[in-house]
């Protein structure tokens, strides 16, 4: 066997050394070759295209998962499940594109075929063979979405008797779904995460209620702090289908983002039901349907869908601390996603718990108020200047210049898409290194405040860090400076001790005096929404949502090379989670929705490499 390989492999390097030297002849003979070896079924012909540390990531294309192969032994094991129902083929340079060549490597935007789907990706080539593979779904064969010279005529041409208006189509639509006619699939949560994935099932044509305890679609950012605006810029947020127009702000404020998804609601025709709590699910594995109990507006409603989503939010299942003394603090006191805003803290004593995003923008608006504030660190914290993030971590995908030179969202999120996991952080490290030598005089003066900071476990900075456990930093927008000038107060490596009536006690012995206390100590892993909605045994099936398995704090090992149960299969039949920021909301949903889609036509969806669950939470 062995023999055999070296031999193939012989016969592939000679194709590639006499192939053209331009790079657009370099991809298509490496395309070729590979649509060759995989039409003929010759998974160790295919193999030998790959270097030996390459890495293919599948966005649901050939694994019905999203899951990357990482190095041949992985890329071979795959294709021997999966290359014989996959059927690829086609496979060339998108149309319409061009490929580059850059020290070395040698990228280009690909498109191929499935028997079911048409897809797109990426390819990057070392040495004429695959270092980095991307292939995603784009459309389903046959269940295309109704876009361009396919959109909907809207008006109906001719005459007809007791015709109904679009308003009365989407009237009786809204009475009849959930009521006489069952959705196919129930979203649970109308953030932003389940808006954009409605959205993307209704193009699909995929009967889905968004069932949303607040009352309006927004309100999740409405009822936030009343300081918070957006962090990441206008470039990186865009919904499906509908971007922000050009003269959006770059940094969305939280009640005009509400008011946009609002609006999204309504014209993407979403069926969304406000003031609508998802109370109880359980899921029947003999008629593969969820029972799912949601009072709206105070009447019980029993849904049947085949689907669930929890797209319930990452960053809403509040990590509330317990401390001695809380039941007789006589102040008020909360968790950060309670914190009404600073207005009537002029002239109080606030103790901010924690030290990352929400703690800095709520101790910035009271201390702005006219409030006395003591931030308590317990331990570091990444801090990155907001301009330096956007210019060195995000200009070059999502910025105005990225888009003057020619780069769209789509494009944008797919070569994000396109940088494996695994050698993420070696290619984050130098960006944060970058930022930290344009900052260090910023950054010497927040140690010599007492700030405790930190660049991640491995320095490799904010995303990864969000990646790997979604906390542990702020995005400076000003607060720094106010805890670098002493305007914030600060205690750093200590940790609250207990509450007394009227003060904060640390554990070094330190009395804060306390008219408010805030919690920003952070969100719970999402599938405590498992365990509150369906039961403890569910949540522990699926395990931890979110992260990579980078062994890192807060992320524990084994490696798992994508993140946990987000946007893909997880061990419970017809369970999903999504959600994450707007980017990833955007760029995954496609994902699941086609996913979800795929599963209601009946398309075989066998899954491939189905996580394994390592940690309940
Ligand atoms: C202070 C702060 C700042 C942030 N800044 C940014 C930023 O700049 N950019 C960014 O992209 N992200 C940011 N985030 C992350 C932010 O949480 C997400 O982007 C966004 O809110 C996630 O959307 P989502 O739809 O996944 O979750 P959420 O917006 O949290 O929505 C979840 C929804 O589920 C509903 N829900 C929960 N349980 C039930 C139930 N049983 N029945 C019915 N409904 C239920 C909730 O009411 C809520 O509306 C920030 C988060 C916080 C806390």
């Amino acid at each position: 066997m062995k023999k055999r390989a070296s031999a193939v492999n012989t016969s592939v390097r000679e194709d590639i050394i006499m192939l053209d030297k331009a790079p657009n002849g370099k991809v298509s003979d490496l395309l070729n070759a590979l649509d060759k070896a995989l039409s003929a079924g010759d998974v160790e012909r295919a193999v030998d295209l790959f270097q030996a540390d390459c890495y293919w990531r599948d966005l649901v294309t050939f694994t019905w998962n999203i899951k990357t192969m990482e190095g041949r032994d992985q890329v071979r094991e795959m294709l021997k499940a999966r290359l014989a129902d996959t059927k690829p083929s086609s496979w060339k340079i998108a149309d319409g594109e061009e490929a580059t060549e850059t020290d070395g490597i040698t990228e280009s935007w690909i498109q191929f075929e499935t028997d079911v789907a048409r897809g797109f990706g990426h390819v990057r080539l070392k040495g004429g063979l695959i270092w980095t593979l991307l292939t995603t779904m784009s459309e389903l064969k046959g269940y295309e979405e109704p876009l361009g010279f396919d959109r909907p005529m809207g008006a109906k041409h001719g005459a007809e008797r007791n015709r109904k208006t679009w308003k009365e189509e989407r009237e009786a639509e809204a009475a009849e779904l959930g009521y006489s006619r069952q959705p196919y699939c129930v979203i649970v949560g109308g953030g932003q995460g389940g808006i954009a994935l409605g959205a993307r099932l209704r193009q699909l044509n995929v009967p889905t209620i968004i069932v949303e305890k607040n009352e309006r679609p927004g309100d999740s950012w409405r009822k936030r702090y009343k300081s918070l605006c957006l962090h990441d810029p206008v470039w990186y947020d865009h919904l499906p289908y509908l971007p922000f127009p050009r003269n959006w702000p770059v940094f969305s404020p939280k009640d005009k983002i509400g008011d946009w998804l609002e609006m999204y609601t309504k014209v993407m025709e979403l069926n969304y039901w406000g003031s609508s709590e998802c109370k109880k699910a359980t899921y029947d594995e003999k008629s593969r349907e969820w029972t799912v109990v949601v009072e709206r507006d105070g009447k019980e409603i029993v849904l049947k869908p085949k689907q669930l989503v929890l797209a319930t939010g990452m960053s809403a299942k509040p990590n509330m601390p317990k401390f001695e003394g809380m039941d007789i603090f006589k102040g008020d006191q909360h968790h950060s996603s309670q914190h009404p805003g600073p207005d009537k803290y002029k002239g109080k004593k606030a103790v901010v718990i924690g030290s990352n995003n929400s703690a800095h923008d709520i101790c910035a608006a009271l201390w702005e108020a006219g409030a006395d504030v003591t931030m308590v660190q317990r331990s570091s914290t990444h801090v990155v200047r907001s301009d330096s993030l956007m210019e060195l971590g995000l200009a070059a995908l999502y910025s105005e210049q990225a888009v003057q030179a020619g780069m769209t969202t789509a494009k944008a999120d797919l070569i994000f898409a396109s940088l494996p996991y695994k050698i993420l952080p070696e290619l984050q490290t130098p960006v944060y290194n970058a930022i930290r030598e344009r900052d260090a005089d910023f950054y010497k003066r927040l140690e010599k405040a007492g700030f405790l900071l930190d660049y991640g476990d491995d320095e490799s900075g904010l995303f990864m860090k969000y990646l790997r456990r979604g906390s542990g930093y702020y995005i400076d927008v000003g607060a720094s400076e106010l805890v670098a000038n002493g305007s914030i107060k600060l205690k750093s490596g200590v940790d609250v001790k207990k509450l007394t009536e009227h003060s904060v006690i640390l554990t070094d012995g330190t009395e804060l005096p306390a008219d408010l206390v805030v919690y920003a100590t952070g969100y719970g892993s999402m599938n405590g929404w498992a365990a509150d909605l369906i039961s403890r045994e569910v949540a522990d099936k699926v395990g931890k949502v979110w992260g990579l398995g980078s062994n890192t704090t807060k992320d524990p090992g084994p490696w798992e090379g994508e993140q946990r149960n987000m946007w893909k299969p997880t061990q419970q039949e017809g369970l999903w989670f999504h959600g994450g920021n707007l980017h990833q909301s955007r760029h995954y949903s496609q994902f699941l929705s086609l996913q979800l889609k795929a599963r209601m036509e009946g398309i075989p969806t066998p899954v491939y490499g189905l996580q394994k669950v390592h940690h309940i939470n």
